[in-house]
């Protein structure tokens, strides 16, 4: 799990837009804001009594809590025992929560083509994106890269041993489930509102979000941070049931003699993958969302390729030099809200 350092408050910054032209503030509009995952999770929630809403909520908090430690990239907890023994060669159980979101990780990465690669720990460290200090620079040396790469970690390096332990041969393979463990704590966090009766509700982790129902007569609507300046590039209008996700460089980003070096690592090259700055991706489940918004940042000018293998339609990018492209279904749902809109290319999915 990752540590956003930089604007925890408006990482991705993802604004609930509950627009001006709806009733005053609905009384039924319960909102609790919790600081987990090193980020913020807002928890939106309509149309419950506010102390069941503010009891869920409390449970959700005890679930992130335990999920942050127990998922961690570099913190001591069950991810870094677990990659301890695998670095050891050993054959390692996996922690009951970690099994289905390891599983899933591993078909994900899969169908991603391996760009989506939570095998990659070691290089992500490299890089100096494991670590709770800000990283800073110089980026690493390239021989250091060349090393890891030779050993090419990836998921398919690991082999269940039975139910509920895995191995590898490859003991270059380090998880970092910071890519999809958020979407997939989003995921945990609607079934959890679902369970206790809520049908209305929003779960934001730090601009990882999935939303359930509509507040009312009007959906829910969802700002995406602009890449480059303050505030919204866009609003994107919420279904009843969906994720939406962005992969971005701004997220946790160094300069060093007037480069930006990123945190989001392309497996076949060992660098900050090339090519666009943000990448939106609404899917109905976040966990998938989560590991696809990463994949195909990752593949950069290449990642209409990279979506049909994962399934995913709605998608928006934006370059280096500042033009969006989107798939045809998510261009009938965005609203810029800079003027002038950037340039905008449209695609089929
Ligand atoms: P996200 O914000 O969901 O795109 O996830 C970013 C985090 O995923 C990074 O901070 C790394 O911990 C991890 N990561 C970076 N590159 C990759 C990659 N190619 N595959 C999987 N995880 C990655
Ligand atoms: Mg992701």
């Amino acid at each position: 799990m990752q540590i956003r350092r930089k604007h925890p408050s408006l990482s991705i910054l993802f604004l609930l837009l509950l627009c001006s032209a709806c009733t005053p503030a609905p009384p039924a509009l319960h909102h609790e804001q919790l600081l987990v995952f090193g980020t913020l999770v807002d928890i939106s929630i309509y149309g419950a009594q506010p102390s069941a809403a503010h009891a869920v909520i409390s449970q959700i908090r005890r679930d992130m809590e335990r999920q942050h430690r127990d998922w961690h990239a570099w913190q001591p907890g069950a991810l870094s025992t677990l990659n301890a023994a695998l670095a050891r060669g050993e054959v390692a159980t996996v922690p009951t929560d970690l099994r289905p979101m390891l599983v899933q990780a591993i078909e994900l990465s899969q169908r991603s083509g391996g760009l989506f690669n939570p095998a990659l720990g070691h290089l992500i460290a490299l890089w100096g994106f494991s670590q709770d200090e800000p990283a800073h620079g110089p980026p690493p040396k390239a021989q250091a890269i060349a090393a890891l790469l030779k050993q090419y970690p990836t998921m398919a390096d690991l082999a269940w041993e039975g139910n509920d332990s895995i191995r590898t041969h490859n003991l270059a393979v380090r998880l970092d489930l910071g890519a999809i463990a958020k979407g997939y704590a989003v995921d945990l966090a609607i079934a959890r509102l679902r369970a206790a009766g809520i049908h209305h509700a929003i779960v934001n982790a730090g601009g990882n979000l999935r939303v359930i129902g509509r507040p009312g007569e009007r959906p829910w609507r969802i700002g995406i941070r602009h890449p480059r300046q303050p505030g919204m590039i866009a609003s994107i209008t919420a279904g009843h049931d969906e994720a939406i996700l962005t992969s971005g460089d701004y997220e946790r980003y160094y300069e060093y003699q007037g480069r930006r070096y990123h945190h989001l690592i392309d497996p076949r090259t060992g660098q900050p993958a090339q090519g666009l700055i943000a990448v939106t991706v609404i899917h109905r489940e976040a966990a998938v969302a989560d590991a696809a918004s990463t994949a195909l940042f990752v593949a950069g000018p290449a990642w209409r390729q990279t979506a049909r293998q994962l399934g995913i339609t709605q998608v928006m990018v934006m370059d280096p030099a500042g033009r969006v492209t989107m798939t045809a279904p998510m261009a009938r749902r965005v609203h810029f809200e800079v003027q002038p809109p950037p340039p905008l290319e449209i695609v089929a999915p």
